[in-house]
């Protein structure tokens, strides 16, 4: 806990958050499907997801737009894009607003619970523990600003990725 707000740091899919009022998507530009992250979304949602995402395309890198959720059990995704690691600069920096922007927009959209995956660590290349690192502190610094959101929890896909966060967020194994 820290204040209000409960963070959690578990193994598993993002699309099997049934409990969560969103989940956030590590999207493309397009707001379109694709590997990883995106494309187990899209998959998920249906093809309502793309249709309804194509008048928020394009965003940029840090950028957050939010959506229904469709198929999914949860209420509405946001989608973030992250930067490519070392093009997209100051990554960090950007990695880092993806995270803000997220909560904030769900925090002014009522939404209580929020699940992220890894954003930026698969295809766009971002080197795990400092991915883990950037984000628990952006995760951090935004806590104090929010009224609605009461539960945020990163959905790790692997094991080495629950171990890298779960050290950055600070929590024993
Ligand atoms: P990016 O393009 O932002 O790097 P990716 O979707 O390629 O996004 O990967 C981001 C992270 O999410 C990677 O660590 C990847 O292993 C993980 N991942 C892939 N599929 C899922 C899923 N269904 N649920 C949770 N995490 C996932």
């Amino acid at each position: 806990m820290e204040g209000n707000v409960k963070l959690e740091c578990v193994q598993g899919d993002i699309t099997q958050q049934d409990d969560l009022d969103a989940i956030v998507n590590a999207a493309n530009a397009e707001l379109r499907t694709g590997g990883g992250v995106a494309g187990a979304i899209h998959r998920a949602a249906g093809p309502e997801l793309e249709e309804a995402c194509r008048p928020l395309a394009p965003i940029k890198p840090g950028e957050a737009v939010i959506s229904p959720a469709f198929g999914l059990p949860n209420k509405k995704i946001i989608h973030c894009l992250g930067p490519v690691f070392n093009i997209d600069k100051p990554s960090d920096e950007l990695l880092a607003r993806c995270f803000r922007n997220a909560l904030w927009l769900a925090d002014e959209e009522n939404l209580v619970s929020v699940g992220f995956p890894a954003i930026s660590t698969g295809a766009f290349g971002y080197p795990l523990e400092e991915a883990a690192e950037v984000t628990a502190d952006a995760v951090h610094s935004v806590i104090s600003d929010l009224d609605n959101v009461t539960l945020i929890r990163m959905v790790l896909f692997g094991d080495k990725d629950l171990v890298a966060f779960r050290k950055a967020f600070r929590m024993g194994r």
